[in-house]
């Protein structure tokens, strides 16, 4: 059964298990929108884990809950906030202590090439994608 959008939703985030988006990086899927494109996540960024060079399609903001990270606006640690204007270009981002962040962006990420070019688009279908293949896999092992 899937959940209308507008739902409310309470999410015991612990015991929700982390999903690999790259190396030394993963993610909780809190919420996606279709209605509006928004997406919700933790992120869980290793030391020395770092995102590839993007440009933010829609504004995001997010809040460190533990570590540190390093990215254009210098360094943010646990307790600090941040936002991220539509159309911010993030070179290198990377996380120099074992880090953890809520992150909401208010559309997609466009991981790019040297060239420019884009080469990920990373967009609240992406992570819907992911929360129903999670499900139907843990559906099939409750089945099981
Ligand atoms: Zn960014």
């Amino acid at each position: 059964m899937g959940a209308a959008m507008s739902d409310e939703i309470l999410l015991r985030t612990s015991d929700m298990p982390w999903i690999n988006f790259g190396a030394g990086i993963d993610y909780k899927i809190l919420r996606t929108s279709a209605e509006t494109g928004a997406w919700t996540v933790l992120f869980r960024c290793a030391k020395g884990s770092s995102f590839a060079p993007h440009r933010h399609y829609g504004a995001g903001e997010y809040f460190m809950f533990k570590g540190a990270m390093e990215y254009r606006m210098g360094g943010a640690k646990a307790g600090d906030y941040g936002y991220e204007p539509l159309g911010v270009f993030h070179e290198h981002t990377e996380f120099i202590e074992d880090s953890e962040l809520w992150f909401t962006n208010y559309g997609p990420i466009a991981f790019v090439n040297p060239d420019g070019s884009v080469a990920m688009l990373l967009d609240w279908k992406f992570f819907a994608d992911q929360q129903a293949a999670a499900q139907g896999a843990a559906a099939s092992r409750k089945a099981a």
